[in-house]
């Protein structure tokens, strides 16, 4: 089992308070317990800065009912990956049929064993815990420890639905280390190694909204998304990495730009829409990367 620093985070939500506070008792001891008599209230916690780990769900409620409840949870990209066990005395086969259908990782039938629920509760937390820590790990790079190119392009094509959505701005810039192949020649690839792990901990430590990503795209490139971003706003981080990169005065010295490792980068900004795609301003922002190495690098250009 991956061990857990601290206790995991349930809701329960049933229109009955005597069941609720059964549940908790049953659950109280192992678990963060949060409770909602309606789906409205189960919907408004979910979606709060800190969501339940899992959901334990009554069907009839009086409002939104158990099933529409699930529905939503599971459209959502922010909370579809929350397990939701239905809870109820609809006991049929056609009843867990629906429960399954709307998204439900399980079904349990009311009157319940103390003893199926625990156990059925610890399961599907460990297992949500390990699928996390397994997306986690396929999401990070493994030498800098920052965003992977998986990463960056899942991101990628959520932010854009998003952004479509909201009719929203987002914004993209490509980062390029500039004559790398000189640095690895001369100070050697163990070097080259640590100046990419500093590299691109600085590009992290300039990114200040929770929202944007930076990653490593491969090699010494890397990518930086940022939602809800005008090409202004876009620039700004593009100052913000240029100057925390060239603050980390690591020696170039085989470098015919400056005396200290140095990046060029392309910017690029759009409004998405389904007319495009996120490779249309992936392509704009690595023209906009090609324009800063032919112009002398060390800088950032625009597509
Ligand atoms: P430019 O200024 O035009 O970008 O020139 P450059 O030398 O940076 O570009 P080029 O694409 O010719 O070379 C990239 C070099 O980056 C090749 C390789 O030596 C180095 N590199 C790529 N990935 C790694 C890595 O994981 N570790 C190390 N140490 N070096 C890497
Ligand atoms: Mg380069
Ligand atoms: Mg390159």
């Amino acid at each position: 089992m991956i061990e857990q620093s601290q206790k995991q985070n349930i809701l329960i939500v049933d229109d009955e308070p005597g069941n609720i506070k059964v549940l908790t008792e049953l659950l109280g001891s192992k678990f963060t317990i949060r409770a909602a008599t309606n789906g409205e209230k189960a919907l408004k916690i979910v979606g709060s800065d800190k969501p339940p780990d899992l959901v334990l769900l009554d069907v009839m409620m009086p409002g939104i009912d158990g099933y529409a409840v699930c529905q939503r949870l599971k459209t959502d990209p922010y909370t579809q990956n929350i397990p939701v066990i239905f809870i109820t005395s609809k006991d049929s086969e056609e009843d867990q049929v629906k429960g399954f259908k709307a998204g439900a990782v399980d079904y349990i039938m009311k009157p319940f064993s103390p003893v199926v629920v625990e156990a059925r509760v610890q399961t599907h937390v460990e297992l949500k815990i390990q699928r996390e820590f397994l997306k986690e790990l396929s999401f990070r790079d493994g030498l800098t420890g920052i965003a992977n190119r998986r990463r960056f392009n899942d991101y990628l094509s959520t932010v854009w639905d998003f952004a479509v959505r909201e009719a929203s701005p987002m914004a993209l810039i490509m980062i390029d280390l500039d004559h790398f192949k000189g640095y690895n020649d001369h100070y050697g690839h163990q070097a080259g190694d640590t100046c990419l792990i500093q590299v691109a901990q600085a590009m992290g430590a300039a990114l200040r909204r929770k929202v944007d990503l930076v990653a490593r795209y491969g090699g010494e490139e890397f990518g930086c998304i940022l939602p809800k971003t005008d090409l202004d706003g876009a620039f700004l981080i593009a100052e913000r990495f240029s100057d925390s990169i060239l603050a980390l005065q690591i020696p170039h010295s085989p470098s015919t730009t400056c005396s200290c490792v140095s990046i060029s980068q392309g910017v690029a900004s759009t409004m998405p829409s389904k007319d495009s795609s996120p490779d249309d301003l992936l392509k704009m922002a690595d023209q906009a990367l090609y324009q800063a190495k032919e112009t002398g690098r060390n800088r950032y250009c625009r597509c």
